[in-house]
Order: structure tokens, then sequence, then C-alpha cells
């Protein structure tokens, strides 16, 4: 599959081949969707509990692969692979700003699992249609990824924060030609990090925000209950106090670390809470699917409480925990890119 012409640029047969996996995911999200809209309980099952529990981990081992199929990105990148983009370039403060917004997009959209998302079909459908909508409109004036999937789009601090060790890099399925559209480029700069760009105090906040908030984030958000009925205000805002108290906390605690630690460590602390957000989140979501979790109907995918032997969670967590500490922690950078890097284009000529 992987095959290529010259450089890092993939032959006609390796696009095609490319091009059917993108749209066989593409009519996945497709079917998701529909069934968000039409058969709800299927809908919130296949995106909730089988889609989005699973992307931590391939975000972690090959987030290249998900860069490259995502059903997003292959919606919001038409306008540009249809020539129908302006190709604008953002400026450094302007991807520093759009990397702000989609952190807080993140911490302000996940607690609304709890009072919204994760039992209405119609609200979850209703969220992905409005980033469709957001990122093709921004795929008619920005340059490939720089606007939405390296900007914009919510899952990216946190595809930042875990891929900075992949196992592979992917070729890159979507860029043509390689534009310097982001820099640095997210997809193909290797073992990249939240902070790898700290031009603007808008790339400092972010990186802060998920590298020491997501961890505590994390842990406060597995220790909320769906909300069924909703009926005062204070309820529907009740989802956020613990995500946001455990938010708090471990930014604090890595912030203070951060400053007193020698440069030659800053990043290994990042790969540690890397590896604790990981973990955490795994620690309880792992358990929640099989009728473990510590509110048993929230986030089951299929109850296997009643067949499992009781040391299968403790099992559970010493796997998913070692593994990700390992991963993160303990293995070398070993300098891979998410995606290898196209030849590069030659600029659009300013009329
Ligand atoms: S590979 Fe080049 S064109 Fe593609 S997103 Fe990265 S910088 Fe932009």
């Amino acid at each position: 599959m992987a095959t290529f012409k010259s450089g890092a640029q993939l032959s006609e047969q390796s696009i095609t081949i490319w091009r059917i996996i993108q749209f066989t995911s593409w009519l996945g999200g497709a079917f998701i969707l529909y069934s968000l809209l039409f058969f709800p309980s299927l809908g919130i099952l296949l995106f909730w509990n089988v889609l989005i529990p699973i992307a931590p981990f391939i975000f972690v081992v090959a987030v290249g692969i998900w860069r490259n199929i995502c059903p997003l990105a292959t919606t919001n990148l038409l306008p540009r692979h249809l020539g129908l983009s302006k190709r604008k370039k953002l400026t450094t403060k302007q991807i520093g700003l759009f990397n702000i917004i989609a952190t807080f997009a993140l911490f302000i959209i996940v607690p609304l699992r709890h009072s919204l998302f994760n039992n209405s079909g119609l609200a979850t459908a209703i969220l992905i249609i409005s980033m469709a909508s957001i990122g093709i409109t921004l795929g008619f004036f920005y340059e490939w990824k720089s606007a939405w999937c390296s900007g914009l789009c919510p899952v990216h601090p946190v595809e930042k924060l875990y891929g900075g060790n992949v196992f592979i890099s992917m070729p890159n399925a979507n860029c043509e030609n390689c534009m310097n559209c982001v820099i640095p480029c997210p997809d193909s700069t290797p073992n990249i990090n939240p902070l790898s760009s700290q031009k603007t105090e808008y790339n400092k906040l972010s990186g802060l925000m998920i590298i020491g908030g997501l961890p505590g984030f994390i842990w406060g958000w597995f220790h909320v209950p769906d909300l069924i009925t909703i009926t005062r205000l204070e309820d529907f805002l009740s989802v956020y106090e613990k995500p946001m108290v455990g938010l708090a906390i471990t930014a604090i605690l890595y912030f203070n670390i951060d400053r007193v630690i020698k440069v030659q460590y800053k990043r290994k602390l990042i790969s540690i809470f890397a590896a604790a957000g990981v973990s955490c989140y795994y620690w309880f979501r792992l358990p929640s699917l099989f009728g473990y979790g510590t509110y048993p109907d929230d986030g089951l995918l299929i109850n296997l409480s009643s067949i499992l032997p009781l040391w299968t969670v403790p099992a559970m967590h010493i796997i998913s925990t070692g593994f990700f500490v390992y991963w993160l922690v303990i293995r070398k950078p070993n300098n891979k890119s998410w995606v290898i890097r196209p030849e590069f284009g030659i600029k659009k000529a300013v009329i």
C-alpha cells in the first residue's frame, strides 16, 4: 500500500487504494450519522461506545492512520481536492488562536456528553453536522489541513498529546504536495507534542491546558453520571464541576513541576502526563464497556459482568496502564512523524 513514486509521493495505485479506504471509512461515518438520526440507540452505541473508545489507542500507536481516514477530514478536505479552495495560509497567530479555541471546545463539549450527547442521537448528530459544516466551510478558504484538522478540530489537541511516539509513519493520503500550511506541521514533525510550537501565548496556554489539564479532566469526567432527566440549569451545568476541578489540579501540578525541572526532562514530563491521561481514560473506560463501570449503565457496550471473573477489572487496569507507560514514557522517542511529508509543492501565485 505504501509504495512511493519518488521521495514521499504516493504512486497512482497507492492513491487509488487510499481513496477506496477513505470512501469506505466515510461511508461508515455516514452510516453512524444516519443511525444517530433514525436509530439513536444504535448510533449512540456505535459512536460513543465503539468509535470513541478505540480512538485514543489509535492516536497513541499510529495516529497517522486516523489522520488519513477520518471521515470528517475527508469531508472537509473535499473543496481542496476538487480545486475549489482559495488555499489561503493562516498566520502563526491565527493557528495559535485556532489551537486554543480547539482546546476550549474539547473541554466544553466533552462534559456535555453526561447531560446531553450520551443520551441523544439527535444532539450528537447535530454536533457532528456542525463540525462538518465549519470544517468544510474553512476548507473552501484555507490550505489543506491548516484550518480544521490541525486547527479548530477539538480532537486535535488530544492527538498531539497522545501521538508523541507513534509506531509507524503512514504515507500522507491527503496532502498531494506539502504547501507548508502549518509550521510545524503536526503530521510531518517527528515526535510532535502540544508544546512543539510556542510561538504565541495561545500555543503556550493550549499546551499547558491539554498536557497538564487532561489527566485530571478525564479523572473528573468519569466521576459524573449520565443525567437522564434534566429539569434545572444547575443540573445541566453540574457536569462541569468535577472535570474542571480535576483539570485545575493536574494543570497546576504540571505547571509547577515544569518550572523546576531541567530543560532535558521537560519532554519526559509531557510523556508522563500523556501516559497518565490515556491510562486514566482506559482505567475507567474498559471496565465500563463490559458492565463494570462506576455507573453500570453508562458507557456500556456489552454486559459481561456475570460471565467474566472478578479479576478481569484489575487485569484490564494492569495491562492498559502498563502498556501506555511503556509506550509513551519508557520507549525512546523514535523520530517518527504521524505521516510522511509529501514533496513540497509550488506556491500558488498571488493575483
Ligand atoms: S503536510 Fe504540508 S500541506 Fe499537509 S498539512 Fe502538513 S504542512 Fe500542510
